[in-house]
């Protein structure tokens, strides 16, 4: 347990009396108060002595002096040029923190990665929600060598995201995040978690990076325009979603037979398929794309 010896709440106004700090919606600065939830993200986090954790977006420091008090290195990364002077004055006890006053997304991960080789990496965030999917997608299609990304995010992403075929959450962002990772939803946080508070709900999702990506398929960019033409109409058959979105060059009939080649019935919608299914099929619609252009020389 990370013991708070002043409630986070009075801690947090002082602060930001104290620099005359005025909050900017635009960077999704919503700052934790619940040391109960501060727990949670720490402990799903399993930070160890041996890890560098990038902390996106630290805010005031809160979270980062709980992760500093567990981690190697904490390196956080802060657009916001007015907390620097408020995270040196609130992070001045500890001695394995960098500060790097910076756009995450213009962080060159890699070096990080590669700085630190015999360390884990491991990304830890309350995330300014406006970035939450380009940052996730862009750390995991990069492959950057992270164990694990565990993050507050907006309540209905955090669902989307861990969505299982078959259930009103599950699309696209589903089966894009878990093609590379296990999900584990690690708490519903409600809204006065946070000054100021937030429209929305959010949710502590940590996502641990599989060794390697959960299929095989062929073409995973083929794959994955298929998944995106799957979800485009929830309401359609996968097969006239995939038809009215230029149905990859085939006419409706091809369509059909690609589908039961793959072993589906033309009338399976695609929120059912399973990500292994979507392989498949993306492996039938490969094969036949190739003998089609095979066909013209
Ligand atoms: N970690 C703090 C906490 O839990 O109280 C603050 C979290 S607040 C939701 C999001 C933080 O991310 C803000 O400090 C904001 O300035 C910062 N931020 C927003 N966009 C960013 C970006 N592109 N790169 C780095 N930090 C960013």
């Amino acid at each position: 347990m990370i013991l708070i010896d002043e409630t986070l709440f009075a801690k947090t106004k002082a602060i930001i009396n104290k620099y005359e700090f005025t909050f900017k919606k635009n960077l999704g600065q919503n700052f934790l108060i619940d040391s109960h939830v501060l727990n949670k993200i720490i402990m799903a986090a399993e930070i160890s002595e041996n890890d560098v954790v990038i902390e996106i977006g630290p805010g005031i420091g809160t979270l980062t002096s709980a992760i500093a008090q567990k981690a190697f290195k904490v390196i956080a990364v802060e657009i916001d040029k007015t907390l620097i002077p408020i995270l040196n004055d609130t992070l001045s006890r500890f001695d394995n923190i960098d500060i790097i006053n910076e756009d995450i997304l213009k962080i060159d991960i890699k070096e990080i990665a590669d700085r630190y080789s015999n360390k884990i990496l491991k990304i830890v965030a309350n995330l300014p929600y406006y970035i939450t999917t380009p940052v996730i997608m862009e750390i995991l299609e990069k492959k950057f060598p992270v164990e694990s990304i565990t993050v507050m995010v907006q309540k209905e992403v955090a669902y989307r995201m861990g969505a299982k075929p078959s259930t009103k959450d599950y699309g696209a962002l589903s089966l894009s995040v878990q093609y590379f990772c296990e999900t584990y939803i690690a708490a519903n946080v409600p809204q006065n978690c946070f000054i100021p508070r937030p429209n929305v709900d959010s949710a502590v999702i940590k996502l641990t990076v599989l060794e390697k990506p959960r299929v095989h398929t062929k073409d995973v960019k083929l794959m994955f325009d298929i998944i995106k033409s799957a979800f485009s109409q929830r309401r359609k058959t996968l097969l006239n979603c995939i038809f009215n979105t230029g149905g990859f060059g085939f006419s409706k009939e091809e369509i059909v037979e690609i589908l039961k080649s793959s072993g589906f019935d033309e009338k399976v919608r695609g929120e059912t398929l399973e990500l292994s299914d979507f392989a498949r099929l993306a492996n039938t619609v490969f094969d036949k794309l190739k003998i089609s252009v095979d066909n013209k020389f």
